[in-house]
């Protein structure tokens, strides 16, 4: 034990030439403030690996969009004086809402919030429900980047997991996007679909770096026991993708958005001229957040909590002017385990110093975990910061379990 403090403490005391050091990653830290988040649980079809909170009942959304400007009256105060410098409208699916809707919904949020320093304001939106017109419409209530559901560009994977839209149809999107102005445009897309090859993987990156995209989120697919997916799986109706694929295509993921100048800032995320998602990296970073409509989120550095995940429930408790969420108070382990888990999820990696000043954690109480994991080739730690190398990265979850105090 004391052979393996000594080897860490040397390793820690490196000063190699990472441009993340413990100055900038403290600077970017603060950097971030607070950020608002809006789920839209509506969608015209249920995608089969999907298990957000949507409904397809699209009669419930001119009540729903009431109910959240309602919501977003009552909770004003949740974040007390701190400014909101991101917005991001998430769903279900955004871009299901009419301009009109959005209108009244950034009125409300004018009348709660000062929005004088919003840096980022995102809507997710389906490549089947926008076009110029709504694009334009988008920029004009303020709307500076789009996080476009893609997935894939083979129209036969998008059969396969029933997405509602078609191959051209998401190319004229991003095109439509860019000629409306937009200079911050993400797409998402999934591996791990059982094919016979790589071929589809391989050309849906091409097409996706052809595109000219600032950011890419890329997504393993998983099955979720409730979902269409989960059900055949269940029934053993057909074969899923192996761990063995599904590693191949992540590193087939790496090599071409890496050969295409993206720049990997967390597991599934991937971006050009440092274009972070802002509102996502403030939520890596520990910042503060509201969630605003069924089943979002919020957490103000004390306690998590988590609307009623049901748009009837909502719509009814809101309208009665009544808030209907659960929450659980943070303890400090739960506060450290969760900078453990997100902080090796991204380039800025866990580092050792904000682990032990903010959250109570010396690095005695993990130092023989890193050592083995180090070993096994899982991480690597430079100016006491702990990043997960490329291996690693194929294994995040369950390093950073090993590391949970
Ligand atoms: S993936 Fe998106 S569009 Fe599909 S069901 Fe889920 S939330 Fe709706």
């Amino acid at each position: 034990m004391i052979q393996n403090q000594k080897k860490f403490k040397n390793k820690c005391q490196l000063q190699l030439s990472n441009p993340f050091s413990t100055n900038f990653v403290f600077k970017f830290y603060f950097y971030f403030m607070a950020g608002i988040y809006l789920h839209i649980p509506f969608c015209k079809q249920a995608c089969h690996y999907c298990d957000f909170h949507f409904s397809t009942k699209l009669q419930g959304k001119a009540d729903f969009v009431k109910a959240l400007t309602q919501e977003i009256t009552l909770t004003q105060n949740y974040l007390g004086n701190e400014s909101i410098k991101t917005i991001y409208f998430g769903g279900g699916t955004p871009s299901i809402l009419s301009l009109g809707e959005l209108e009244n919904i950034f009125e409300a949020l004018n009348e709660n919030y000062s929005l004088s320093e919003v840096q980022e304001i995102t809507i997710e939106v389906n490549p089947d429900d926008v076009d110029a017109e709504m694009l334009i419409g988008y920029k004009k209530l303020g709307i500076n980047r789009l996080s476009i559901g893609i997935q894939s560009f083979d129209d036969g994977h998008l059969k396969f997991t029933n997405r509602n839209h078609q191959s051209s149809q998401a190319i004229k999107c991003v095109k439509d996007a860019q000629d409306a102005g937009f200079d911050n445009i993400s797409i998402d897309l999934i591996y791990g679909i059982p094919s016979p090859s790589h071929a589809v993987w391989e050309k849906d990156l091409a097409t996706a770096l052809a595109l000219e995209v600032q950011h890419i989120s890329a997504y393993c697919l998983t099955i979720e026991p409730q979902t269409v997916f989960g059900k055949w799986k269940a029934k053993n109706k057909m074969t899923f993708a192996t761990d063995d694929f599904e590693a191949a295509q992540f590193e087939i993921l790496l090599e071409n958005l890496s050969a295409g100048g993206f720049e990997q800032y967390e597991i599934s995320n991937f971006c050009i001229n440092e274009k972070y998602a802002l509102h996502n990296t403030n939520y890596w970073l520990g910042e503060h957040y509201l969630g605003l409509g069924p089943s979002a989120h919020s957490f103000n550095g004390q306690e998590r909590r988590w609307n009623v995940s049901n748009n009837n429930k909502y719509t009814a408790a809101i309208t009665n002017g009544n808030l209907s969420f659960d929450k659980e108070q943070l303890t400090e382990r739960d506060k450290a385990n969760e900078y453990i888990m997100i902080g090796l999820r991204t380039k800025w990696g866990l580092n050792l110093g904000i682990l032990a000043e903010k959250y109570f954690t010396p690095i005695s109480k993990i130092e023989k975990y890193l050592l083995v994991l180090e070993k096994k080739g899982l991480i690597v730690i430079e100016n006491n910061i702990v990043y997960l190398t490329q291996q690693g990265k194929l294994l995040g979850d369950e390093v950073s379990a090993e590391l949970f105090i």
